[in-house]
């Protein structure tokens, strides 16, 4: 594997070659990819990196939202999110998107998807919650459900107030440039406002574990693959002070990385992936028998997802 001629998105380093033949274990797209490291901070990154047009492309072709609504399954899905025993689940599996997180005044939620998560978070303590969601669909259906979705991408959002709390569930590992997404974060904050991120670890046992076929890599769409280590670098730099940290490794991870790494095959969608029956006894034979597995590996750093709560310096 040659050098990439890339340099580092977070330094301006040089990146040396680390894992080859890394491939889309999701939607089929048929290339090759590679994981690279950098030779001055150790930040992982998915190379060739895509320009924002492909970017663009590859998110319009695999990556829509849906539009699923009002279907028996939904119905239930939104029964299930707002129950009791929804929350059972993520005190025991990881609660990965701050859904049960207690905060006070405006909430923004980057990249919102179809706002499941705002319904809940508005029952935090939060006074205002929007979204912020460049999907014109999935911001369309966030919008059906009462809340305030504004449709500009990040860098061309001016509100009208600065918020409390911006959540980046799943999101800081998709941008092309981190650094830019963090600070343009900090300017949408109050003073002593806080970022809630959540992004998979690249130091997790199921990267070791798995390898090529961890399903976490998401390539092309994940730039880079943080550890503890390289999100405290990115979170100072972007003129954030650590507040809490935390490690998860939810049991949909596990089995969406047993899945793929059974049946994912270079230029074809993994189909298991989207059966429902499959997935679930995957999860919960992961949180019955793997427990302790699951649960020292977050103890010792190296849990699947890595959480973090900032303040805006
Ligand atoms: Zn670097």
């Amino acid at each position: 594997m040659p050098e990439s001629p890339v340099p580092c998105v977070a330094c301006g380093g040089g990146l040396a070659p680390e894992l080859d033949r890394v491939f889309d274990t999701r939607f089929g797209i048929d290339a090759d990819f590679a994981i690279a490291r950098c030779r001055e901070c150790g930040l992982e990154q998915t190379v060739p990196r895509p320009s924002a047009a492909t970017l663009e492309a590859y998110y319009s072709a695999h990556y829509n939202f849906g539009g699923e609504s009002g279907t028996a399954y939904t119905g239930l899905r939104a029964r299930f999110l707002e129950s009791g025993a929804y929350r059972a689940w993520l005190a025991l599996d990881g609660d990965i998107s701050f859904h049960t997180r207690l905060g006070h005044g405006r909430l923004i939620d980057i990249g919102c998807n179809e706002g499941r998560g705002l319904a809940l978070y508005a029952r935090s303590g939060f006074t205002t919650v929007e979204g912020l969601e460049t999907n014109a669909v999935a911001a369309a259906a966030a919008r059906r459900r009462g809340f305030t979705v504004h449709g500009q991408a990040l860098e061309a959002f001016r509100p009208n107030a600065p918020y409390d709390v911006a959540v980046l569930s799943n999101v800081l590992e998709h941008a092309l440039d981190p650094h830019e997404m963090l600070c343009q974060v900090r300017a949408i904050l109050k003073p002593g406002g806080e970022v809630w991120i959540s992004c998979p670890n690249a130091a997790s046992w199921l990267r070791t574990l798995f390898g090529r076929r961890w399903i976490n890599w998401h390539v092309p769409f994940h730039i880079v693959h943080f550890t503890e280590a390289s999100l405290g670098r990115a979170l100072a730099a972007g003129g954030f002070e650590p507040v809490a940290r935390a490690q998860a490794t939810p049991a949909l991870w596990v089995a969406h990385s047993v899945l793929a790494a059974l049946t994912a095959r270079r230029g074809r969608p993994t189909a298991w992936l989207r059966r429902p029956l499959a997935v679930m006894a995957l999860m919960a034979l992961a949180r019955g028998l793997l427990f302790p597995l699951l649960w020292l590996g977050n103890r010792l750093g190296h849990g699947d997802c890595l959480l973090r709560v900032a303040r805006r310096v």
